[in-house]
């Protein structure tokens, strides 16, 4: 008897064999006229981009972390400023606040989206005004997992608090929400390129998408050290932001097969869902909205029965992961600049959620064995 070999949790060479020789006409493009940073294919991407998501804007940027740095620091945003974040989340969403002096306040999230809890974030909004020690300045909404946060009921919070709202979509660049995809739900929108992302690149990328020129304008400047209209002009303190032109090149041959990619990934969750309802918590969908599918994530009664499954399923050849096995408030570097609240809902999570592989590359025939070996192990 043969053992089925292991499925892998992402298959990026698979998905290069599928743009294999549109991909080569591109890198040989960019070897052949030399502009590698900010040669014809950046102009490119970041027109394809901003027509993707209908944006008005976009400024393409060396990460999906430096975009969120690049947007706050337009907006001046520095030490006495709250910023006011997921405490679910990927490390970078917190890590750019302080970095600029500024202060994250960790709103919780809602137990069956995963995503940032609009009414907890009225409350920490009014906590913080109350305590006086702190201004609010910003909101970072994040799109978790590859769903849209709630941004009807985030922007209403925040308009009524005069916040400046920040879109963490850097994972789920290509979801929609009330059939508009996600680039122009809150004043800027940040989304990277690091290979694991729905669009991904071979290497570090990301993008910032606004619908005001002043902004982009802003963020042209600041990803190349503040220069004005002439490269030798230095306006203000920026940074080294830029996204490759073979980085670029490179996304643009991924766009040829991203639409259809989303759809595979759509199917994928809709297997597990059939497959896995009854048997684990099955990611609930945030009403009115199609996802990216970065991370296909189910909820285990607790952390025994997590590790049981992770270790069936290792033994069965099907990879896990852990997102996030620790709330940001609860991690070492972030332990100082937290007031003590607690977070239950992001607490809970982290102790029984577990991601499943996702990506285009999956067939059925894995996503059954996937099921079967899950079914096996709970
Ligand atoms: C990946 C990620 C980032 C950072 O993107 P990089 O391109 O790796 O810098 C920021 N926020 C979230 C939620 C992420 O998942």
């Amino acid at each position: 008897m043969t053992e089925a070999p292991p499925i892998p949790f992402l298959d990026l060479k698979a998905q290069q064999a599928r743009i294999a020789v549109d991909l080569r006409k591109r890198l040989d493009a960019v070897l052949a006229h030399c502009q590698f940073i900010l040669g014809p294919e950046v102009v490119e991407l970041e027109q394809r981009l901003a027509a993707f998501c209908g944006a008005a804007h976009c400024v393409s940027v060396s990460s999906g972390t430096d975009a969120l740095q690049i947007a706050l620091m337009a907006e001046g945003i520095g030490a006495g400023d709250a910023v006011f974040l997921p405490a679910f989340t990927y490390t970078a969403t917190a890590e750019v606040p302080l970095v600029l002096g500024a202060t994250p306040v960790f709103v919780d999230v809602d137990p069956r989206t995963f995503q940032i809890d609009p009414a907890h974030l009225a409350l920490r909004v009014a906590e913080t005004r109350r305590s006086g020690r702190l201004r609010p300045r910003a909101l970072i909404g994040v799109d978790l997992f590859g769903q849209p946060a709630d941004w009807p009921a985030l922007r209403a919070v925040a308009a009524a608090e005069g916040l400046f709202t920040l879109d963490d979509c850097a994972q789920s660049f290509g979801a929609t929400l009330g059939g508009v995809p996600l680039g122009t739900a809150a004043d800027a929108t940040a989304t990277s390129f690091f290979p694991s992302k729905p669009l991904g690149g071979y290497g570090d990328g990301g993008a910032l998408f606004t619908e005001s020129a002043e902004r982009a304008a802003l963020y042209r400047s600041l990803r190349t050290h503040g220069e004005g209209t002439t490269r030798y002009e230095v306006l203000r303190t920026g940074m080294n932001g830029r996204l490759d032109t073979l980085q670029a090149a490179v996304l643009l041959s991924k766009l040829t097969v991203f639409a259809e990619e989303l759809q595979a990934r759509a199917r994928i969750a809709a297997a597990y869902d059939a497959g896995l309802a009854g048997v684990v918590g099955i990611p609930a969908r945030v009403p009115g909205s199609t996802s990216a599918w970065a991370i296909y994530a189910v909820l285990l009664p607790d952390t025994a029965a997590r590790e049981r499954l992770q270790a069936g399923l290792r033994a069965a050849g099907v990879p896990t992961a852990i997102y996030y096995p620790r709330p940001l408030h609860a991690q070492p570097a972030y332990r100082a600049a937290h007031d003590g609240t607690a977070l239950p809902v992001s607490e809970d999570l982290a102790t029984r959620i577990l991601a499943l592989p996702i990506h285009p590359d999956l067939t059925e025939a894995d996503v059954a064995r996937i099921c079967a070996a899950v079914r096996a192990n709970v």
